[in-house]
C-alpha cells in the first residue's frame, strides 16, 4: 500500500491522528539555491490559486473505500513580484481572502473540510522565497478539527460569547481581535467579525484585513522589528455552512524574541501538553499598548 504512486491516508490506531504518506514529495524543490523560481512562471491574474505540483493529496476520483488521500492542495500566489507580501498594502489581504472564498464555495460541493494558511519562514516549513499561501480541501475531517468544531457548537459559538476584555486588543467597525485564551506559542491572536455568522461581504473582508495588518504590526513592534516566522490561517466553516460557524483568521508567531523561537519539545510531541512561558493576558497588555501607539 505504501508503494502506491498516490498519497495514502491512514488514521493512527494508537492516537487517531491522521497521517498521509506522500513519497513523491521528497522530490519537491526547496531552499535558496533553486536557480529560477517555480512560482514566478505561474499564472497571469493575481492573486490566484494553482494546483500544487507536489500535492500531498490526490484530486482524482477513486472509490470511496480506497486509502488514497483524497483532496486538493493549492498554492495561493499573491502576485508575480517577490516584494508583494500578504500584508504589503491595504488591499492584498482582502483580495487573497476573496479568492479563497470563491474557490472554496465550489470545492465544498466535493470536500467537507477546507483550510487556507500562509507559512512564513522555515519554522512552519516554508520552502520557497516567493510569497504565497496554501489551500487545502480534504475528503476527511482531521481529528483535531472535529473537536474544534464540536466545542464551538457545544458552547454556542465560542467567538460570539462576550469577550474577556483582558484579551481584546483591537476593534474596528466590523472586526475584533483578541489574544487566544489558549495559545500554544508566544503570540496567538484570533480575528473575527463581530457577532456575525454569514458569508463575509466586501466590507467585512477589508475590516478583517485591516485588523490583521494592525495586529501583525503590533507584534512586530513588540518584538522590536520584522520577524522571520509566522503562520496566518483562514478558518472556513464545516461543509461551508457560514450560518453555523464563526469565520475567523488566526495569527501564530513562535518568536520569544527576534532571534529566538519557542520550539515544541519532547513533552509537547509525546503528550500534546504545551508549555508556554507567555501568559495571554500579559501578551494582550503589551500588544494593546503598541496598537494604541500605532493609531
Ligand atoms: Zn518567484
Ligand atoms: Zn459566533
Amino acid at each position: 500500500m505504501r508503494d502506491s504512486p498516490n498519497p495514502i491516508h491512514i488514521s493512527s490506531a494508537f492516537t487517531n491522528d491522521d497521517i498521509v504518506f506522500a513519497r513523491h514529495r521528497r522530490l519537491r524543490p526547496r531552499g535558496k539555491n533553486l536557480g529560477s523560481c517555480p512560482l514566478c512562471e505561474e499564472g497571469k491574474n493575481f492573486p490566484s490559486i494553482i494546483p500544487n505540483k507536489y500535492s500531498s493529496l490526490s484530486d482524482t476520483q477513486s472509490s470511496n473505500n480506497s486509502p488514497v488521500a483524497k483532496g486538493f492542495c493549492g498554492v495561493i500566489i499573491y502576485d508575480q513580484k517577490h516584494n508583494q507580501e500578504l500584508l504589503c498594502n491595504k488591499e492584498m489581504g482582502a483580495e487573497v481572502l476573496r479568492v479563497i472564498l470563491l474557490r472554496a464555495k465550489n470545492d465544498f460541493k466535493r470536500y467537507p473540510f477546507i483550510i487556507a494558511f500562509e507559512n512564513k519562514g522555515s519554522y512552519f516549513g516554508a520552502s520557497l522565497p516567493h510569497p504565497h499561501g496554501q489551500y487545502w480541501a480534504m475528503a476527511w475531517i482531521p481529528r483535531q478539527q472535529k473537536t474544534y468544531w464540536q466545542n464551538f457548537e457545544r458552547n454556542q459559538c465560542l467567538l460570539c460569547q462576550s469577550k474577556s476584555q483582558d484579551l481584546v486588543i483591537y476593534e474596528n467597525s466590523l472586526a475584533i481581535a483578541e489574544v487566544s485564551p489558549y495559545p500554544l506559542l508566544p503570540y496567538e491572536v484570533i480575528i473575527s467579525l463581530k457577532k456575525v455568522h454569514k458569508f463575509p461581504k466586501d466590507n467585512d473582508l477589508y475590516s478583517l484585513n485591516e485588523a490583521l495588518q494592525g495586529v501583525y504590526q503590533a507584534i512586530e513592534n513588540s518584538l522590536g522589528g520584522p520577524f522571520e516566522n509566522s503562520l496566518i490561517a483562514w478558518h472556513l466553516p464545516p461543509q461551508g455552512d457560514f450560518k453555523k460557524y464563526h469565520f475567523h483568521i488566526s495569527i501564530h508567531v513562535p518568536h520569544e524574541s527576534l532571534s529566538t523561537t519557542k520550539v515544541f519539545g519532547g513533552i509537547e510531541f509525546l503528550t500534546r501538553t504545551y508549555v508556554n512561558s507567555f501568559p495571554p493576558e500579559e501578551v494582550a497588555t503589551r500588544l494593546r499598548m503598541h496598537i494604541n501607539a500605532q493609531r
